[in-house]
């Protein structure tokens, strides 16, 4: 087994001089500094009585702290569990309730949402080279023998209470040496990471892959389209981002007048962790003059599943091909092909962190994951993702796929971002949508007879209802399952109008 720390030390010892990390608190790392950060991080892990098997939670936002920590975690043979500091402390208590970590560090220099943290925490201070953390220890947190496992990584919680996934040293290195050939990404390249490494898709797609390529890695503490903007001027070459984040620097863009990016150095942008608006998709790929490749993946496959190799304008709606080692098939497909998406290779991981029964229920003997998404494979062997199974709505009989309805919507020039549920009523399902609007007089009739010109009758919304902001993960993924709770008076009043 390679360990991932392997890989600082490899550029380490070839190219200590060339630029390796820099983050939004203005520490700039080459590779030799970046690998002694790492080791200093072991030392104090080490301090606080690390060892082997345990469990290092780190409460964070985007920084070269971060990233040190989890290569310095691998060094002892323990296991990171990045966390984000924008949680609650309630969400916070609950994972470290269930994997008890010996350690908990707060990366204050970047987060001060860390630092809020932190000082409801028993706490010790500590100057780093990557800036200010704070310490918290529990000596009495039970052991666990050493194992392969690198990273423990929560689930979004789209759907539920997230999920413990344990990634393997061989998990990681396999999504990073993809995603990085996939991008054609060499160590010249500098990738622009404002997706959370606390999320399977910055951790495997950009800390994982840069480690492997050799490539500088810009950190962003938290996303904003500005920020963005200036470091697509400023010479990054590689983008990956969740669909909202494009939407949102589309509509930044757009009040800028702005049309098209120019004199940028952007090679490869793409999209993932979430359905590609097909809208979006268009606008981006004239506002970036390249084309943007969707990428399908989850926490339990260290990100990548399928990918597309798209030419700028293809029409493509699929997420692309299995990647290079993975496999795809459709379990119980129906007339139209369509099934729950199956999955197997060097992506899956170990399993669910002490959950052995939730980890037989998707992980079969012969390593086949359940998704739980639904998907079909057309005649180019491209994998199409319709919705989940948990998200499918059964209208009168008819299926109707959240993502569906939602590019519907999308594609009204004055929504911003859309949310789709069933809700259960007398023995039928209701179509509710939920709209993040560009103005706050956007009308709910207008756009309900806007969607009605794209969606047959049974697809159309029951409801629609025009929200500031829907509820959403710290990657910009839209928490579906508490739209219901959040806004449940609008609902009611909706309902006893009829
Ligand atoms: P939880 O499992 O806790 O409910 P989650 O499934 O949202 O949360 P993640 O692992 O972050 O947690 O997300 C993976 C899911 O995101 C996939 O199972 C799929 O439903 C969706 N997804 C990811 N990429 C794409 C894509 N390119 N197109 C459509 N859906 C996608
Ligand atoms: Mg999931």
């Amino acid at each position: 087994m390679t360990p991932i720390h392997d890989h600082i030390d490899r550029h380490a010892d070839d190219r200590p001089n060339a630029p390796a990390m820099r983050d939004s608190t203005g520490i700039v790392l080459d590779w030799s500094a970046y690998r002694a950060a790492t080791k200093e991080a072991r030392d104090y892990l080490a301090d606080a009585g690390v060892g082997p098997g345990d469990r290092v939670m780190i409460v964070a936002e985007n920084c070269a702290a971060l990233a040190a920590l989890i290569f310095g975690v691998s060094r002892l043979g323990a296991v990171a569990v990045p966390v984000n500091a924008r949680m609650k402390g309630a969400e916070l208590a609950k994972i470290a309730g269930h994997c008890e970590p010996k350690a908990t560090i707060y990366t204050v220099a970047a987060s001060p949402d860390a630092r809020i943290h932190a000082e409801a925490a028993d706490t010790t201070v500590r100057d780093t080279a990557c800036g200010e953390v704070m310490l918290a220890t529990a000596p009495d947190a039970r052991a666990e023998p050493a194992s392969d496992v690198a990273v423990l990584l929560y689930t979004t919680g789209t759907t539920g209470d997230p999920k413990g996934v344990m990634l393997t040293h061989g998990n990681l290195n396999y999504a990073g040496k993809t995603s990085a050939e996939l991008r054609g990404m060499g160590p010249d390249e500098r990738l622009y990471g404002a997706l959370p490494l606390t999320h399977v898709f910055g951790l495997a797609s950009m800390l994982t892959a840069g480690a492997v390529a050799g490539a500088e890695v810009q950190l962003e503490a938290r996303f904003a389209p500005d920020r963005l903007l200036s470091a697509l001027n400023d010479g990054a070459t590689i983008l990956p981002a969740v669909p909202q984040m494009h939407a949102v620097l589309m509509a930044h863009t757009a009040d800028l007048g702005m049309e098209k990016l120019q004199d940028a150095q952007l090679k490869y942008v793409s999209s993932g962790a979430a359905p590609l608006d097909p809208a979006w998709k268009r606008k981006a790929e004239v506002f970036y003059g390249l084309p943007l490749q969707n990428g399908y993946g989850m926490t339990e496959t260290t990100a990548g599943i399928c990918a597309t190799r798209n030419r700028i304008g293809d029409p493509d709606t699929s997420v692309g091909p299995p990647l290079p080692g993975c496999e795809v098939r459709i379990l119980s497909p129906n007339d139209d092909g369509v099934g729950e998406i199956a999955t197997r290779g060097p992506h899956v991981m170990a399993g669910y962190y002490r959950a052995p029964d939730l980890t037989a229920a998707v992980l079969d003997a012969d390593g086949w994951l359940s998704t739980g998404d639904l998907g079909k494979i057309d005649d180019q062997g491209r994998l199409h993702v319709v919705g989940r199974t948990k998200e499918l709505i059964i209208r009168s009989g008819f299926n109707v796929y959240p993502p569906e309805v939602e590019a519907a919507l999308n594609d009204h020039p004055d929504v911003v971002q859309s949310a789709v549920i069933g809700r259960a009523r007398d023995g039928n399902e209701d179509v509710l949508a939920f709209v993040q609007p560009r103005r706050a007089d956007l009308d709910p009739a207008q756009l309900a007879a806007f969607v009605s010109g794209s969606l047959s009758a049974y697809k159309r919304p029951s409801a629609i209802f025009v929200v500031d902001a829907l509820p959403a993960a710290p990657t910009g993924k839209i928490l579906k399952h508490r739209l219901l709770d959040t806004f449940a008076a609008q609902i009611a009043a909706q309902d006893a109008k009829g």
